[in-house]
């Protein structure tokens, strides 16, 4: 048989066992798995491999090999319950000669589903309704999982040999920097050639992810009764000074920062591809006492570009500039420090084979060529980025992911799939 033959052999089968790619896309979906609750899940997927006649490993992070990687961070979900009970899945599809390999890959945690009043399905039911398939975690990223297990079980099934490896691998904590996730898989795994995560990016080709990091302000004040408010210093009010100062900063780096790959594919996101997120604040007790004391905690997000090092330190610099502006912080200078997600960005070459064959076969399988994206949001793909290995995100049409019923649809989950399967001929080789 030629390749198109081959091709268009998975792609029927992939179209007639619809019905075990929806089974197997609410099967995930119906297992909670926020993150730091990844085992159950984990313990489905290995069972599922298994049964595909493959041999998966559960492999735990070791955090003395993470820390000693330069994207190493403690992410939140491990200080929260360490990495104990959190083990990847991974596993190899050998090929049968020197072929050039590939990694399918994905996560497996969520992101809460509270406040569940939102919701009116239930978020772990994975109902589906015509072409629609709900719950926390269909789009981001459960039916990207499935449709790369159903694109190896197709050339299983069909008889196809590639000639490289396929390594398949579900990985954990994705949402909170993916450390002892993805990170972790590649310092003790195979390199391989290529890697394709399915997360939902509409048919699109993710091809560049932001920067993220996480900073905290603590604002000291003096506590007083509040019918004496003027002994006292509210924590609350010189917060308030650096709030406008991030806002202000805010505003500045927008004005300046353009990425082209992002406002091409989506123009809402021209003059916001980069963002600083106040996204909590804390402080006082009660009406009657002048709080002593605010933190405030933030998310930072750029494309590619700009380092690390660099968007520290204009967030440190505007906190240092507006506790020069008011006698109070200048004696008692607000605490910036770092914590949880700290990824740099990165972006591909958009000229390599890899990204032509993508792009060449999403074409033929969805209709549309697709146009490049990335770029506003941390993904697991840089870690294979930064070690020179081209991986794209490519995956089903969803909505409200994060939000409240979150959707995936069928149809374009089945696409993924197929494009999956046709690229592992191409990249592999038979
Ligand atoms: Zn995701």
């Amino acid at each position: 048989m030629t390749n198109k033959h081959l091709k268009n052999s998975v792609r029927e089968w992939i179209r007639e066992n619809n019905e075990q790619l929806v089974k197997l896309t609410q099967g995930l979906v119906r297992i909670p798995s926020i993150s730091g609750d990844e085992l159950k899940i984990q313990e489905f997927i290995h069972k599922f491999l298994k049964d595909m006649k493959l041999k998966p490993e559960m492999i735990y992070p070791d955090l003395e090999i993470l820390r000693k990687d330069v994207d190493y961070f403690e992410t939140t979900s491990f200080s929260r319950v360490g990495y104990k009970n959190r083990p990847n899945v991974a596993t190899t599809l050998t090929g049968s000669g020197d072929g050039r390999s590939i990694c399918l890959t994905g996560h497996v945690d969520v992101v809460s589903p509270e406040p569940l009043e939102g919701w009116t399905r239930d978020p772990w039911g994975g109902e589906v309704e015509d072409d629609l398939l709900y719950g926390r975690g269909s789009g981001d990223m459960k039916a990207g999982i499935a449709a790369m297990f159903i694109a190896v079980q197709a050339i299983q099934e069909q008889d196809v040999e590639l000639m490289g490896d396929v390594q398949l691998e579900t990985t954990i904590e994705e949402e909170d920097g993916g450390v002892g996730g993805n990170l972790f898989l590649r310092l003790v795994r195979p390199k391989v050639d290529a890697a394709i995560n399915p997360e939902p990016t509409m048919h699109n080709l993710g091809v560049a992810s932001g920067g993220v990091m996480y900073f905290r302000v603590t604002v000291k004040g003096v506590p007083a009764h509040a019918a004496t408010a003027h002994f006292g210093v509210n924590a609350i009010e010189k917060m308030m000074l650096v709030v406008n100062a991030l806002r202000d900063l805010n505003s500045k780096r927008q004005r300046t920062t353009s990425f082209k790959i992002v406002e091409e594919s989506d123009p809402r996101m021209k003059g916001h591809v980069t963002t600083i997120n106040i996204g909590t604040i804390s402080s006082g007790d009660w009406p009657s006492t002048v709080p002593a004391k605010a933190i405030l905690e933030s998310r930072i997000g750029w494309p590619p570009g700009e380092t690390r090092e660099e968007v520290q330190k204009q967030v440190e610099e505007a906190v240092s500039e507006v506790t020069k502006s008011d006698p109070w912080l200048s004696e008692n200078p607000p605490i910036v420090d770092w914590f949880g997600w700290y990824a740099r960005p990165h972006v591909l070459d958009l000229e390599s084979d890899f990204i032509h064959l993508m792009k060449r076969n999403i074409t033929e399988v969805v209709g549309v060529t697709p146009k490049f994206a990335g770029g506003s949001a941390g993904l697991d793909t840089r870690f294979f980025a930064h070690r020179s290995i081209p991986a794209v995100t490519f995956g089903p049409e969803t909505q409200r992911i994060h939000s409240f019923d979150e959707w995936v649809s069928i149809e374009s989950t089945l696409k993924t799939a197929e494009t999956i399967a046709t690229t592992l001929i191409d990249w592999c080789g038979v």
